[in-house]
C-alpha cells in the first residue's frame, strides 16, 4: 500500500515520502503526516528474532513506500553500523526494580538523536536522487544541544549538502558545546545565538516559510531542508526502536506475545514520544505513553487542563535538551485530535504563535487518554539519579532521570504494573557535572574531563569514543549572533548577496 503525506495545515494535497523528507516542513507552515498509519502486518513473535536492521526495514518500509527495497536496505546498512558501539544498536538494560531502560545513546554523539540522524542524510540524498534535485541541500537546524551535533555527525562531508546549526550560547552543557564547536567537515557551520532554543527554532521556521529567501537560494543553486524532528525522516526511524524493544522483551521471555507495555519518554519537542504513539497506532501492544517533562512543564499542564500555554518563563535546567516551551511535534497529535481538520489545526497553531496559547475542546481532550503527563523539579531529578544509582548501581543522565522519576509518580498515581520501557536518551557521559553531583558531593570542583574520568572509575564503563575525541580537539567554530541576525548569517555562509 502506497503511503502519501499531507500537511497538518494544508488543503489535502499530498506528496510522496521522499518529497516530504526533502522539504522537511510543508510550504504552508504545517508538518507532514501520513494520510493513514500503516499496520505492522507481521506476526509479533517474529520480532523476537529480528536484528535492529531487520526491524528497521519492516517498520520503515511501511511508511516510506516510494523507496525501493534496495534503497531502503542500503540506507539502513550505512546508518546502523560500527558508528554504534554495540551490535544491538539499542540495548535494553533491566534494573533491580524491574524497569527496562532502552539505551538510545550508543551512536556517534551518545544521545538518542543519533538513532534518526545517522540515517536521515542517506534518506535525504536518496530522495534528492529520486526526485531529480540538482540544488545543493542546505540543512538548517536549531538545537537545544543534542540535535545539532548528531545532525552534523550525520551530514559532515556528505556530497551535495551543507549544514548550518544554531544553538543557544548559554543553554547547553559544556560537553555538548565542545562537541559542536569542534565539529570537523568542510560543509558544517555552527553558530551560537544570544537567545534560547525557542528563539532559534522560531527563527529557523520563519526562514523555512520565507518565500523571498527560498527564491534567493534557488537562484544560487541551494534549497533548505530540515534535520529537526519535524522532518518525517526523523520520526519514522524513531518508531523502530520501540518495536525492537518489544522484540527484545519477547526474546528474553520478559513478556508474552501480545502483552502490553508502557513507554516512558523524557520529552521536549514531542518527537520521540510521538514515534512511540505511532508505534502503538501501527499495532504494537502499548498501553500508556508516559510523557515526562522537566520544570518547563508546558506539556504536563496541557494534558491536565487542555490549554497549551507557552506564556511563562523559560527555565534552564540540568536536562537542557528538554528546555522547550513550544513542542513542535505536538502539532501532529493536535491534528489527529481535530479529526484531521487542517483548518482547525491551523487556527490553534496561529493562536499559539500570536497569543501564546490555545485550548482544545473536551472532545479532543478525550483523545489524550493514551497519554499520561507529569514533571520533575530539579531537586527531584537529582534524587532520581541518586536513587537509581544507589538502588541498582545504574547511572543515568538527567534527561533519563526525569523519565525515571515521572514513571515513579505514574506508579504512585495509577498502581499500573504494566511492564515499562523507559527511553534512555543520553549517556551520563554527556552530563557528567549533574550526574556526579547527584551521586555524591565528593566531586565538587573537578573540571569536566576529570568528572568524565571519575564517572568511568565509578561505573567501570570505558569513556565513550565521542567524549575521548573532544578532550583535545581544537575549537573550529566561534561565531555568536543575535537571533534576529540569523537570516543574514545564513546568507553570509552561503555567499548570497
Ligand atoms: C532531544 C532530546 C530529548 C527530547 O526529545 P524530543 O523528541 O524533542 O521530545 C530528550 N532527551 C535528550 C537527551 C535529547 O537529546
Amino acid at each position: 500500500m502506497q503511503i502519501l503525506y499531507k500537511s497538518t495545515r494544508g488543503n489535502g494535497e499530498t506528496v510522496t515520502a521522499s518529497q516530504a523528507i526533502l522539504k522537511g516542513l510543508s510550504g504552508d507552515g504545517g508538518l507532514f503526516v501520513p494520510v493513514s498509519i500503516p499496520k505492522l502486518d507481521i506476526p509479533l513473535e517474529k520480532l523476537a528474532d529480528m536484528t535492529y536492521q531487520e526491524t528497521a526495514y519492516e517498520v520503515m518500509s511501511r511508511f516510506l513506500t516510494d523507496y525501493t527495497e534496495e534503497e531502503l536496505k542500503n540506507c539502513i546498512a550505512r546508518a546502523y553500523d560500527s558508528k554504534f558501539d554495540t551490535e544491538e544498536i539499542a540495548p535494553l538494560h533491566k534494573t533491580a526494580d524491574g524497569v527496562y531502560f532502552l539505551e538510545l545513546f550508543h551512536g556517534a554523539t551518545i544521545a538518542f538523536k543519533d538513532m534518526a540522524l545517522s540515517i536521515l542524510p542517506h534518506l535525504m540524498t536518496t530522495a534528492a536522487k529520486k526526485n531529480g534535485v540538482k540544488n545543493e541541500i542546505v540543512i538548517l537546524t536549531a538545537t537545544s544541544g543534542d540535535t545539532g551535533k548528531a545532525a552534523m555527525a550525520g551530514f559532515a562531508d556528505v556530497p551535495g549538502t551543507k549544514i548550518i546549526v544554531f544553538y543557544p550560547k548559554h543553554g547547553v552543557s559544556p560537553i555538548q558545546e565542545k562537541q559542536m564547536v569542534t565539529q570537523k567537515g568542510n560543509n558544517t557551520y555552527v553558530v551560537g545565538i544570544t537567545g534560547n532554543f525557542d528563539d532559534a527554532q522560531s527563527a529557523v521556521k520563519k526562514m523555512f516559510n520565507d518565500q523571498a529567501m527560498a527564491d534567493e537560494l534557488q537562484e544560487a543553486g541551494y534549497q533548505f531542508s530540515s534535520a529537526n524532528s519535524i522532518n518525517i525522516g526523523r520520526l519514522v526511524p524513531q518508531i523502530v526502536y520501540y518495536v525492537y524493544a518489544y522484540g527484545r522483551l519477547l526474546k528474553s521471555g520478559e513478556i508474552n506475545c501480545g502483552d502490553k507495555i508502557n513507554i516512558t519518554v523524557p520529552t521536549g519537542n514531542f518527537g520521540n514520544i510521538l514515534a512511540a504513539y505511532y508505534a502503538k497506532l501501527m499495532g504494537l501492544p502499548v498501553n500508556r505513553l508516559i510523557c515526562a517533562s522537566n520544570e518547563n512543564k508546558v506539556l504536563f499542564d496541557f494534558f491536565r487542563t487542555g490549554t497549551y500555554d507557552r506564556k511563562r518563563d523559560f527555565i534552564l535546567t540540568s536536562s537542557p535538551s528538554m528546555d522547550i516551551l513550544i513542542s513542535s511535534n505536538l502539532e501532529r497529535l493536535i491534528y489527529r485530535l481535530t479529526g484531521e481538520d487542517s483548518q482547525k489545526c491551523r487556527g490553534l497553531m496561529e493562536a499559539l504563535s500570536s497569543g501564546g496559547e490555545y485550548t482544545i475542546t473536551e472532545e479532543m481532550k478525550e483523545g489524550l487518554a493514551d497519554f499520561y503527563g507529569n514533571f520533575l523539579s530539579e531537586g527531584e531529578t537529582r534524587e532520581a539519579i541518586s536513587a537509581t544509582y544507589y538502588g541498582s548501581g545504574y547511572v543515568i543522565d538527567p534527561h533519563t532521570a526525569v523519565a525515571a522519576g515521572v514513571y515513579q509518580k505514574y506508579l504512585r498515581d495509577t498502581k499500573d504494573r504494566t511492564p515499562v520501557v523507559i527511553a534512555s536518551t543520553a549517556s551520563p557521559y554527556k552530563f557528567t557535572r549533574s550526574v556526579m553531583d547527584a551521586v555524591s558531593d565528593r566531586y565538587e570542583g573537578l573540571d569536566d574531563f576529570a568528572l568524565v574520568d571519575a564517572l568511568s572509575a565509578l561505573t567501570g564503563i570505558p569513556v565513550p569514543r565521542a567524549v575521548e575525541e573532544i578532550r583535545t580537539a581544537p575549537v573550529l567554530h566561534d561565531t555568536v549572533v543575535d537571533a534576529g541576525e540569523m537570516p543574514e548569517t545564513v546568507r553570509k555562509i552561503l555567499g548570497i548577496r
